[in-house]
């Protein structure tokens, strides 16, 4: 994501504390590298309901639903598909250009560290936190059955990855009990034990 401007071929540069520098020339410019955070979670966890709280809590941060990126995304890519792998990089990519103006970025969407682990963009993060929210599965179960029939609801497959997410991840925060707004103060103070 950062070429240098000196070299006259395209050459990526790397890394080094918060420069980005010319592997051929050695030409350097400011990168500056702050932790990103992903409040992931499977399907009717209670992302979008939190998501407003959080904003209010971490003005500190910038705090995205990974979402908003699929229509931009599925007009990019050829016959609709979503390249999954460059839409998290993208997400990688805004998180360090938030971290550019000293702002670290949460983005709420169903990501796994493991999706990340290959990333042109993950090297331009000083790090990347995990929290996962949760519920119980009937709650889970009545939450997608409640959504309008546009939506996808593959219950089994939500409730099989909610079961990874909480077998794999912490910390793990229920949204069955707590109101949106306990939740959201709980990521808020992960987020900041964590700058
Ligand atoms: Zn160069």
């Amino acid at each position: 994501m950062h070429y240098c401007e000196r070299c006259a071929d395209p050459t990526v540069m790397a890394p080094e504390g918060d420069e980005a520098v010319c592997p051929v020339c050695g030409e350097r410019r400011p990168a500056r590298r702050l932790p990103a955070f992903v409040v992931t979670g499977a399907s009717a966890a209670g992302k979008t309901t939190v998501l407003p709280h959080l904003v209010a809590e971490l003005p500190e941060c910038v705090v995205f639903d990974v979402d908003w990126l699929i229509g931009p995304f599925r007009r990019a890519c050829s016959f609709g598909e979503v390249d999954w792998p460059a839409f998290r990089d993208a997400w990688l990519a805004v998180a360090h250009g938030a971290a550019q103006g000293g702002r670290s970025a949460v983005l709420l969407g169903p990501f796994v560290p493991a999706q990340l682990a290959d990333l042109p963009a993950l090297r331009w993060q000083s790090a990347v936190h995990f929290a996962v929210l949760d519920c119980a599965d009937e709650v889970r179960r009545a939450r997608l059955e409640a959504r309008p029939a546009w939506r996808e609801r593959d219950v089994d497959s939500h409730l099989a990855f909610a079961a990874h997410l909480r077998s794999t991840l912490s910390p793990v925060l229920r949204t069955d009990g707590p109101t949106p707004e306990a939740t959201a103060r709980s990521l808020a103070a992960w987020v900041r034990g964590l700058l």
